[in-house]
């Protein structure tokens, strides 16, 4: 007789045909009280999270891989394989055993879950403080076509779509969004090209190619939207590429949750569809976001040490989300930033307001977050109390802002924190203070709700009473002081007599249970009482279950206000912990226009600040002007004049609050005008990269529409901040530091308009000298006198400062150094001019290099700046007048000549005046010899 393969129990093949539906996943199969996994799910699983590996039938030739995890630590083991990049797919039973056992059959299975990165909604697998974006993209060859690019947080239900036309405009918005997870058609899975466009790649999916093709996804959409056309979304019959992605988002996400206990598809929470558009915001890549360590610091991705932890005052966890949004994506138009400043504004001016709403905003909790657990039906009891808990918040904050003349953004919110009428009462009348997490266990609901969980309660409260009176008349029957009444959960309830009386058991008395030292009975009016008390203890609880789905339900129904409620909250904490942090740290309201310069005074790094302690950070001025200065060769314009020639996009369109052409701004008749572009030269450690980091950070606060770290700020409006400071670990992506740094340098020169700003820390120090200060010159040149933009460029290369003779439009800045005997003091104070001497040495002491290093290090100084000092004395004399690079930047060729030069050598002496003429062929050769060996010892 043939054995059946292992493979082809009943329980397997359960399990294989759900994998079959699902061989991207690990599969967690419930068996009892454990989540199985088989094969190479096993292993997988085992490598993961640790768990043993062992098989299932061990004494077979061919056993099966399995390994477990105990049912109720599922959540645990599901956030690690989704952090190690893993999607799950879970299979639960179906039906309770019992009915399975009665047949003579296998449990009823089947797949209730997939769980993936992008589509998570438990709040413990989360993180508070950052959106979790599920990205659809439609193709990763933008060459060929416009790119759809839609993203949806399940936890939440935001949904945005937008368009992008160059691979280069892909690589903004998947820096901008940072899926959680990516969704591609099956074609794109191992696109090449994906580490330059998202770096690192996070987790990738794939829909077949039905999923992507515009009609089908335009019916889905509407049907799931409830519209008849996508026109009310922007999005128009030509644009398939964006209804593709929308919908192959949607469907994704729900596969992923799964349907109702009625079949529904359940994302109910969707806010509708939002068209996001290029134009509609300051841009900020990647690189910028990394090298200013906007929301995640470079180091170890967290928040320490970056731009949001030090302005992050919120109170909530939405609240949290939003400042990040706002900061990643700040605005470009004026209405938008300055409705966010006078908010900011009126909450500094009113500290009790403040306060009050901050305290009030404490009580409120992830409803954001709630809301989507409650729609995907994942809510439990502890949940709706804090809903309602958050909604008296809400009353209280709305109360707070009523009968008062506020400006915009604070008067929309207050519209919409009125009290969703009743659902926080309901939940209050219902619901007992803490319930328990479990739905299903009872002990949800108060007493003296519901008239039958009263009755039940009542009986299951007696039985206490009942038994103990029957317990007392069988005694007092029987004639048996020790008869006791008693209960277990697998027998139930029982008489039990010891062994010595057990023969006294009446005929009524019917045994069930036989034990060393006593027998069990049980008798029909005890069966009775069972029946009822424990019949009681199951209908509480199907009562209870019901009660709590009635209020869930009546939650949901009100979602789209209670999202709008949310909202509301959020918008005020955010406005209320800009205006914390501003008024705690004396930041200002800058003044933004349409104009093109940018005048900070005061103004300081405010993570730099926060590290070194208050009163301890020396705070600089910055004046850049975009539009006062004309290129070289054209003059200097005067002062209020406009500037219209200079080469790219010096226009902000009216539809961003621009008047179609720039106005360099107000300007006093004889302010002295800036430059567009500084030259920042001084030692190391000076302080020249935070002075350029702090002016990009002020710009994307005060469009992000907070107050900035400064004493005045005014600025004209920016359309993109571009930043190359540093090399970034780029190791992974195989690039050299130097083909890293290039490329930065290439996508501002490429992209960079009149209207950006760009910040340059070292460029060209990754190459030769010659190269390195070739190409600096070279950059600094095309960036003011073709792109015209304001701009920050702190460099070593001093040959640079030379640019500022004959073009206005470059001005020279240092940072100011004090020196005493040996000490050298940096005061971290911006100046006029350029760096005198770099300090290299001394910072290299301080840092700890061997004193004879550093000994050795000045005298090779001392020479290479003598001989330097002659070389271009000579220079200077013949060069012409006009601005060129230098011929021999300074510390190249000459260094190898300078140290042989400044070495004083006997055998060198010698051969300096050797009579050639003088002396023989032999002579020669033995004088050759002998100089050998001087110079030999010599070394
Ligand atoms: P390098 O040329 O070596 O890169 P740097 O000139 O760019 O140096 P920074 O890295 O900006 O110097 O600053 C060095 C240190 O000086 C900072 O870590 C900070 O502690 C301190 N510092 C910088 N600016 C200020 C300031 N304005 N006030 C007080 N301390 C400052």
């Amino acid at each position: 007789m043939s054995k059946t393969s292992p493979l082809e129990t009943p329980m397997m093949r359960q399990y294989l045909e759900v994998k079959a539906q699902q061989p991207d996943a690990v599969l967690l199969m419930r068996m009892g009280d454990f989540y199985e996994a088989f094969l190479t799910d096993a292993e997988e699983l085992a490598r993961v999270c640790g768990v043993a590996l062992t098989s299932r039938n061990k004494d077979d030739p061919q056993p099966v891989a399995m390994a477990g995890i105990p049912h109720h630590q599922l959540p645990n083991y599901l956030a690690k394989l989704i952090a190690a990049g893993r999607r799950v797919a879970v299979m639960d039973q179906l039906e309770e055993p019992a009915v399975a056992a009665k047949e003579g059959r296998a449990i009823r299975r089947g797949l209730t879950r997939v769980v993936t990165a992008g589509t998570l909604v438990e709040e413990d697998q989360l993180a508070p403080g950052a959106a979790n974006h599920l990205v659809a993209c439609t193709g990763l060859d933008p060459e060929m076509q416009p790119v759809g690019v839609a993203s949806l947080d399940v936890s939440t239900g935001r949904f945005t779509v937008e368009e992008a036309s160059s691979p280069a405009q892909l690589a903004l918005i998947l820096a901008r969004l940072a899926p959680a997870e990516l969704v591609v058609p099956e074609a794109w899975r191992n696109a090449p090209g994906l580490p330059d466009l998202i770096s690192p790649v996070p987790p990738i999916a794939t829909l077949p190619p039905y999923a992507w093709k515009g009609g089908d996804a335009r019916r889905f959409l509407g049907e799931r939207l409830k519209v008849a056309s996508l026109d009310g979304f922007d999005i128009a019959p030509e644009h398939d590429h964006l209804a593709a992605a929308a919908a192959a988002a949607l469907r994704y996400a729900e596969s992923s949750v799964g349907p109702d206990a009625q079949g529904r598809p359940v994302l109910p929470h969707l806010r509708g569809l939002t068209r996001l558009r290029a134009a509609q915001g300051l841009v900020l890549d990647a690189t910028c976001r990394r090298n200013l360590d906007l929301v995640r610091n470079s180091r170890d991705g967290t928040r320490a040490g970056t731009l949001i932890g030090a302005v992050d005052r919120t109170r909530t966890a939405p609240g949290a989300r939003l400042l990040a949004e706002w900061l990643t994506r700040p605005l470009a138009d004026l209405p938008g930033i300055r409705d966010r400043h006078d908010a900011v504004g009126a909450l500094v001016a009113d500290d009790s307001l403040r306060q009050d709403l901050r305290e009030a905003l404490g009580a409120v909790y992830d409803l954001e977050r709630l809301l989507g657990r409650i729609a995907t039906g994942r809510a439990n009891a502890r949940d709706l109390v804090h809903l309602a808990t958050s909604l008296e918040a809400a009353g209280t904050i709305g109360d707070l802002l009523t009968g008062r003349v506020l400006p915009h953004l604070l008067a929309t919110a207050q519209t919409c924190l009125g009290q969703i009428p009743g659902l926080a009462a309901d939940i209050r009348r219902v619901l007992v203070e803490d319930p328990p997490l479990a739905i299903g266990e009872g002990g949800l609901v108060r007493d003296g709700v519901d008239p039958e969980v009263d009755e039940l309660r009542g009986i299951k409260r007696d039985a206490g009473t009942w038994l103990a009176n029957y317990q007392a008349q069988e005694a007092a029957r029987l004639g048996i002081k020790t008869l006791k009444v008693g209960y277990n959960s697998i027998f139930g309830y029982y008489i039990e007599l010891s062994k010595v009386v057990a023969g006294q058991a009446p005929p009524d008395y019917h045994r069930k249970q036989t034990l060393v030292n006593a027998e069990r009975f049980i008798t029909p009016p005890l069966k009775e009482y069972e029946d009822k008390a424990l019949g009681a203890e199951d209908r509480i609880r199907a009562r209870e279950l019901a009660l709590f789905h009635a209020l869930r339900a009546e939650a949901e129904a009100a979602t789209a206000p209670l999202q709008r409620l949310a909202d509301a909250l959020a918008d005020v904490d955010v406005l209320a912990g800009l205006a914390e942090v501003a008024r705690l740290g004396a930041w200002c309201r800058p003044e933004v226009d349409d104009g093109l310069s940018l005048a900070f005074t005061g103004l300081r790094h405010p993570v730099v600040e926060a590290s070194l302690g208050r009163g301890r950070f020396v705070a600089n001025d910055t004046h850049l002007d975009a539009g006062g200065v004309e290129s070289p060769g054209s003059g200097v314009r005067g002062p209020g004049s406009r500037e219209t020639s200079a080469v790219g996009s010096s226009e902000l369109p009216p539809s961003l609050g621009g008047h179609g052409t720039p106005d360099p701004g107000p300007r006093t008749p004889d302010a002295k005008i800036a430059p567009r572009l500084a030259i920042i030269t001084a030692p190391n450690m000076a302080g020249k990269s935070t002075y350029i980091r702090q002016v990009a950070v002020a710009v994307i606060l005060a469009q992000a529409g907070a107050f900035v770290p400064a004493t005045s700020a005014r600025l004209g409006l920016v359309d993109r901040v571009f930043t190359r400071v540093g090399a970034g670990d780029e190791l992974a992506r195989n690039l050299s530091t130097f083909m890293v740094e290039m490329a930065e340098t290439a996508a501002i020169l490429h992209h960079a308009t009149r209207r950006s700003l760009v910040i340059l820390d070292e460029v060209g120090r990754g190459t030769s000298t010659f190269d390195g200060v070739s190409l600096a010159w070279a950059i600094t040149e095309h960036l003011h006198d073709r792109i015209g933009c304001r701009c920050l460029f702190a460099t070593h290369y001093h040959e640079l400062t030379d640019l500022a003779h004959d073009r206005p439009g470059i001005g020279n800045l240092t940072v100011a150094v004090a020196e005493k005997d040996d000490e050298v003091v940096f005061l971290h104070r911006i100046e006029p001019g350029a760096a005198a001497k770099s300090y290299g040495i001394h910072v290299a002491r301080i840092a700890g290099v061997p004193a004879a290093v550093i000994t050795r290090a000045k005298e090779v100084l001392v020479t290479l700046e003598r001989l330097n000092t002659d070389l271009t004395a000579q220079e200077s004399a013949q060069r012409p007048a006009e601005s060129l690079p230098p011929t021999r930047p300074a510390g190249s060729a000459p260094v190898q000549l300078t140290i042989f030069g400044g070495v004083s050598s006997p055998t060198l002496d010698r051969l300096k005046t050797l009579d050639l003429d003088g002396i023989s062929p032999r002579q020669a050769w033995e004088l050759l010899g002998e100089m050998q060996r001087g110079a030999r010892s010599e070394t």
